[in-house]
């Protein structure tokens, strides 16, 4: 069994993108600029969104942050939307969700501009992504390809197993790894709350992507051996014994499942962490599309 480590291919990408900033600052251009709103105080969405602007310091991106009252009314936050859309020095916009309930999270996401969808959430990258176009591919399913890129795992031929159909992940995962493209070729079950058999499944499956938000799902028992497991689960167990009052728990049961793969992704410390690269990478093709500039620049 190898760990399929986020920080270690984390890190790898935010060195490349650190030394491209040197590029760009070499060449006095402007910096890639990406900006976050944070709507209310939801305790996980404060830990994202901070460790979002921390990771864009660390490589020289230029952030910021904008924050509102969880009252705020949606027509405000509309315009604002529109106003980041026409500011010609930001390339990436990004609203934190969950979004309280009487705002229209989907009116939210189709306001921005699809240039900047750095979350790739908007329904052009989405239909590009299905396309097989090039697009803004949402930041966490490009975040397990970029680490299964970084370990060398083909899914080529191999039966993933997704378990979790949302927009965010589920569904934009079973693409990805079932597109004609490197990374993918797969053969992919989609599974869900209405699908009866799903230990009949995973048991088949060669890689299996778990994105459902209840800790421990996946089981010894519902594991091939030698299987590549993919937790993307995150929950808060509280745990007095722990520093912030609680843990954080993955779909997996990793200690029971660990030994029967081949590749396992720990949580905390895997895909999470990939999901800021592949938005800090998001924020340079933007950055660069927008300024009409493409890769060659770093090349020179
Ligand atoms: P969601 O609640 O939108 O979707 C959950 C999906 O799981 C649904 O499609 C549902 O049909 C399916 N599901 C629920 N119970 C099931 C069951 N018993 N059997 C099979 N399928 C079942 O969740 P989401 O936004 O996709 O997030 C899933 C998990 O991933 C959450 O824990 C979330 O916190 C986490 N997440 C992590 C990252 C990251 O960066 N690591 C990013 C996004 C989400």
């Amino acid at each position: 069994m190898q760990l399929l480590k986020g920080k270690e291919a984390a890190e790898a990408i935010k060195q490349q993108l650190t030394s491209q900033i040197q590029v760009l600052k070499e060449k006095k251009l402007r910096l890639p600029h990406l900006v976050a709103v944070l709507i209310g105080n939801n305790g996980a969405s404060e830990t994202y969104v901070a460790s979002k602007i921390k990771n864009c310091g660390e490589i020289g991106f230029e952030s910021s942050l904008i924050r509102y009252d969880e009252n705020i009314a949606e027509s405000e936050l509309l315009n604002k939307i529109f106003e980041l859309n026409n500011n010609k020095n930001i390339d990436g916009i990004l609203v934190q969700l969950p979004l309280p309930k009487h705002i229209d999270e989907q009116k939210l996401i189709n306001a921005i501009s699809p240039e900047k969808d750095v979350d790739g959430f908007h329904p052009v990258n989405l239909g590009k992504l299905v396309q097989g176009s090039p697009a803004f591919i949402s930041a966490t399913p490009y975040g397990i390809i970029l680490l299964m890129q970084h370990y060398k795992i083909s899914a080529k031929g191999k039966h993933a197993v997704v378990i979790g159909r949302s927009n965010i992940v589920g569904r934009p995962i079973s693409i990805l790894l079932s597109s004609n493209q490197p990374y993918g070729n797969a053969t992919v079950t989609l599974c869900h709350s209405h699908t009866p058999n799903l230990k009949e499944l995973s048991l088949q499956a060669d890689i299996i992507v778990a994105a459902l938000g209840k800790p421990g799902f996946v089981t010894a028992d519902m594991v091939k051996k030698g299987a590549v497991v993919i937790d993307v689960g995150i929950t808060r167990i509280e745990d007095a014994t722990a520093k912030k009052g609680f843990r954080i728990k993955g779909d997996v049961s990793f200690d029971e499942v660990a030994p029967k793969t081949s590749y396992i992704t720990p949580v905390p410390g895997g895909v999470g962490l990939m999901t800021i690269a592949a938005l800090l990478k998001n924020t340079m093709k933007a950055y660069l599309m927008r300024s009409n500039l493409n890769e060659d620049i770093f090349n020179k």
